[in-house]
């Protein structure tokens, strides 16, 4: 696919990114590169990239949208704490199959199989886990 020089610009600031950007943050970045990009184009070719599947946009509970330039199955957790939003690394490959299939038989649904985008779980990270005491 051929993409304008803004919307090539935007999904690599998203997919060298391993945190999850949000548009606001996309767009400082890539006004450093393309300082007459406006934020309306950000927000544009985000949601176009999105819809497309090149990135996942993930809604979170604080209102703010993010973005995921990382389109392999993942789930995410999200401190209760700072708001920052990981990726969470399997420790066995196998409970993650595991836990697919109980998804996909928990859940009714009818035609292909349920596959894990956004998946949130909510919970505290290192460094606020750190900090606790
Ligand atoms: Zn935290
Ligand atoms: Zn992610």
């Amino acid at each position: 696919m051929k993409y304008s020089r803004q919307r090539r610009l935007i999904l690599d600031i998203v997919k060298s990114n391993p945190v999850h950007p949000t548009a606001e943050w996309v767009y400082q970045q890539a006004r450093e590169e393309m300082p007459s990009i406006g934020i309306a184009t950000v927000y544009r070719n985000l949601n176009a990239l999105s819809n497309i599947g090149e990135i996942e946009r993930i809604s979170s509970a604080d209102g703010i949208d993010r973005f995921d330039g990382n389109a392999a199955e993942h789930y995410h957790m999200q401190c209760c704490k700072c708001g920052k939003l990981i990726d969470l690394k399997a420790k066995d490959t196998a409970a993650l199959e595991e836990l697919r299939k109980v998804i996909n038989t928990t859940f009714d649904v009818a035609g292909e199989d349920i596959t894990v985008t956004t998946t949130l779980l909510r919970g505290v990270c290192d460094k606020c886990a750190d900090t606790k005491n």
